[in-house]
């Protein structure tokens, strides 16, 4: 027997793409005459009882270009104790959601873990700008987030360029580098520093760098830094201590989690999203949905979370030769 009502929400950060993948699952539901619920505000609305009813494709109109999330998102801390799990569980099983499907990050699939235990249908997407999830190669939300960090690494070569100066760019990723890495070879920065790496975070080797590229008479430098690593200041101020080249500080913060989403975020999130319906509508739970060897393919979410990822060593090595 098929499952009669699909529920929806996103949690953790928010990240571009993920309206699409809402979108998705919608349409993907009601066209095979599955009801949809949309949970506000991710596993705090769950708990709150924040839930709707969606009976219209049309309540997904004109969102597939837009960044953040309709269904807004938040960070719930009471999801985090057995309690509060129990009460999201329970929540589940009164609003009548025979399968939820959530989009988020690391810490949401462990939310979703928890309420498997407790009884719950679930179904995980990957949802992240960081590209942090070991269990699959894409999270939606990357490829807009490293676009915009590229861009804002242009404009800063531009102007650190034209004064001669360094610039140490802070981009996002919580305790990954990825953001760090990809935005970093394709904005040609000089250094790169990720938390994976804490051998690079070394003052001396980037003051090379930046002296080495002072001989061949390049008088700019960038350094992009991953947030997880360390003040950007700080390692500003000591560049410029020790070269005597002028270096400036700037973090990107939150301004790499909005913007309307890049083909690539629209399309992996809209197959996403339709994958999980299938997936749900097959009676297969407790699976996160990855995209591997550039298919799409689903595993068990507790193996999905034991997983480790580690920056690739080919990637790694070239970024240093780039330089
Ligand atoms: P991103 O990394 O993109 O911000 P995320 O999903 O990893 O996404 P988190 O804030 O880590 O973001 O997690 C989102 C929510 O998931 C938390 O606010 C919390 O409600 C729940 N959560 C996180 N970790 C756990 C856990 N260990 N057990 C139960 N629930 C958890």
């Amino acid at each position: 027997m098929s499952i009669g009502t699909i529920g929806v929400l996103t949690s953790g950060g928010d990240a571009p793409g993920m309206n699409a993948c809402v979108r998705a699952v919608v349409r993907t539901a009601l066209y095979k005459g599955i009801k949809v619920k949309a949970i506000m505000k991710g596993y705090q609305g769950l708990i709150s009882g924040d839930i709707i009813d969606i009976d219209n494709r049309r309540f997904v109109s004109e969102i597939i270009n837009r960044g953040g999330t309709i269904l807004h998102t938040a960070r719930c801390l009471a999801m985090t104790t057995p309690e509060g799990a129990l009460l999201a569980a329970d929540a589940v099983k009164k609003a009548g959601i025979d399968c939820l499907v959530v989009i988020g990050g690391d810490g949401s699939y462990r939310g979703a873990l928890e309420l498997s235990k407790a009884g719950v249908n679930v179904l995980c997407i990957p949802g992240t700008i960081d590209l942090d999830i070991a269990s699959t190669e894409y999270t939606i939300g990357f490829d807009t987030a490293i676009t915009t960090a590229m861009d804002a690494i242009n404009k800063l070569r531009d102007t650190s360029t034209s004064h001669d100066r360094v610039s140490v760019v802070e981009v996002m990723g919580r305790r990954a580098g990825y953001i760090a890495l990809w935005a970093g070879i394709a904005g040609g920065a000089d250094v790169i520093l990720m938390p994976e790496k804490p051998e690079d975070n070394n003052i001396d080797k980037i003051c090379d760098v930046v002296n080495k590229n002072k001989d061949i008479g390049k008088t700019h430098s960038l350094i992009v830094v991953a947030e997880g690593v360390g003040s950007v200041e700080e390692i500003a101020k000591q560049v410029q201590e020790r070269t005597g080249i002028e270096a400036r500080a700037t973090i990107l913060g939150h301004l790499q989690r909005g913007g309307y989403p890049t083909a690539l975020d629209r399309v992996h999130a809209s197959m996403m999203g339709g994958i999980a319906v299938e997936i749900a509508n097959e009676n297969r739970f407790s699976r996160a949905i990855c995209y591997k060897n550039g298919r799409y393919i689903d595993i068990d979410l507790e193996e999905a979370i034991n997983m480790t990822k580690t920056i690739d060593k080919t990637m790694y090595d070239i970024s240093k030769m780039l330089v």
